[in-house]
């Protein structure tokens, strides 16, 4: 009887006793639901230097202060006043950094030169490309990026919910602003074009839209699902099968309704465009961004300095498009257009960067391997001829602006959510430190560390 007590006690502490699963360093108990993915606390982080995101220059040993999921401290070790009993990591030689911002993913769905990629609309299960999705969203949480702007996803709004799974810590990913369907024309760069007739035959709620009334309509519904942002598509593409890379697709009339209702709505607008028109009528529209811009001349680009508009240059998409091409992965028009587009940024960005255009880091991650964003930052120095920390503040504290998320994010400001990074090494020396993630915090949980 006694024994029985005593094993029925026993049972009682070790139930009593929440079960834990080991996540990186996150430990979540099991249950019904996961715990929320924000950090509980005070933690210290040090490291050899730091940049804020700001443009200021760096501080060498520096140290900031985590308390909950917010920054409460930032400066060098002599100035921040360490409190007692606080939880201190030491990451030696690595520079603290704000979280990384991509301005341009695709989460959802297959990668380009995946060779079930073209025949995936009719082949894959519709939840497959949203099960993609998660493991590509911790992929580039773990190289650093805390927080993406997803401009455009297959399937039926399988973004929402992969944004949803994140936020409330069911899995592990960056903060996603996503835009749903990108809208565009029948036949256009946002369809998906070269099935018989039937298939994938597309309306407004896929984004496919023709006319102001049918692309209001496209906004609204991408709205009523959950869109952060609308996704438009100015000009065609280059991965897109039977439309030339420059041409322009909506009218100004259109572009105008699509940007119209967007703003009404409180959503701003990003506007896939590589041919010279497309861009300045994108532009004339009132759209946020410009992607990739490829084809960018000298009046583009005045607009763009005198509206604010930003250029989201995608530097990454154009480099792996032209090596496919030159490797045969792509072939016929698709091949010709990837080497004239990859060609023409290397201009339009160097362009781009003497205007003073504000420009935000994007990678069209999706067409590049999700977790190799930070090489945007290098290419941004090489081919754009950006200092490294003009590279760094367009993957910071530009791309916060950009996503309008700048009073919470984008640099280590006293006040902002702790969404920060370590590198090993010192960025302003070598750029390509950006790529040597060691350490990646948001919201004051601990993802990595290495
Ligand atoms: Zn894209």
């Amino acid at each position: 009887m006694r024994n029985f007590k005593l094993i029925a006690i026993a049972l009682l502490i070790v139930c009593s006793f929440p079960v834990t699963i080991k996540l990186q360093n996150q430990t979540a108990p099991i249950g019904i639901r996961p715990q929320s993915p924000e950090g509980k606390g005070m933690v210290v982080l040090k490291a050899a230097r730091l940049i804020d995101g700001t443009g200021a220059p760096g501080i060498n040993n520096a140290v900031v202060v985590v308390t909950d999921n917010k920054i409460t401290a930032v400066g060098s070790a002599r100035s921040v006043q360490i409190p007692a009993g606080a939880k201190m990591i030491d990451l030696g030689d690595a520079t603290l950094l704000p979280g990384f911002i991509d301005a341009h993913t695709h989460l959802i769905g297959r990668v380009l030169g995946d060779p079930d990629g073209d025949d995936s609309p009719v082949r894959d299960y519709e939840s497959f490309g949203a099960i993609l999705g998660v493991l590509h969203a911790r992929d580039t949480l773990m190289a650093g990026f805390t927080s993406v702007r997803n401009v455009g996803a297959v399937g039926r709004f399988d973004d929402m919910a992969l944004r949803k799974a994140i936020n409330e810590g069911w899995t592990i990913g960056p903060r996603i602003e996503t835009a749903g369907h990108t809208i565009g024309i029948t036949g256009g760069h946002c369809d998906q074009n070269a099935f018989r007739p039937g298939v994938a035959q597309l309306g407004p709620i896929d984004g496919v839209a023709d006319g102001p009334e049918q692309i209001r309509q496209a906004v609204r519904l991408q709205v009523k699902y959950g869109a952060d942002v609308i996704k438009t598509c100015a000009t065609g593409g280059v991965l897109s099968e039977g439309d030339a890379v420059g041409a322009t697709q909506y009218s100004f009339e259109e572009l105008k309704a699509l940007v119209d209702e967007a703003n009404k709505l409180e959503r701003k607008v990003a506007a896939h465009a590589h041919g010279t028109e497309g861009i300045k009528l994108a532009v004339r529209a009132g759209v946020s961004s410009i992607e990739h811009g490829s084809f960018l001349d000298e009046e583009g680009a005045r607009m763009m300095k005198e509206r604010g508009t930003f250029l989201v240059p995608t530097l990454s998409a154009a480099e792996v498009v032209e090596r496919a091409a030159k490797s045969g992965v792509l072939k016929g028009l698709r091949a010709e257009k990837a080497l004239a587009a990859a060609a023409a940024i290397r201009h339009s960005i160097r362009m781009a960067v003497v205007a003073k255009i504000s420009i935000a880091l994007g990678t069209d991650a999706g067409v590049i391997p999700h977790g190799t964003n930070a090489r945007e930052f290098f290419l941004m120095v090489d081919w754009g001829g950006m200092t490294n920390m003009e590279a760094i503040q367009a993957g910071t504290l530009n791309g916060a602006k950009l996503l309008g998320w700048d009073k919470n994010l984008g640099s280590l400001t006293v006040g902002k959510w702790a969404d920060i990074v370590a590198v090993s090494g010192d960025p302003l020396k070598d750029i390509h430190a950006m790529e040597k993630v060691v350490f990646v915090m948001k919201n004051g949980v601990i993802y990595r560390k290495d």
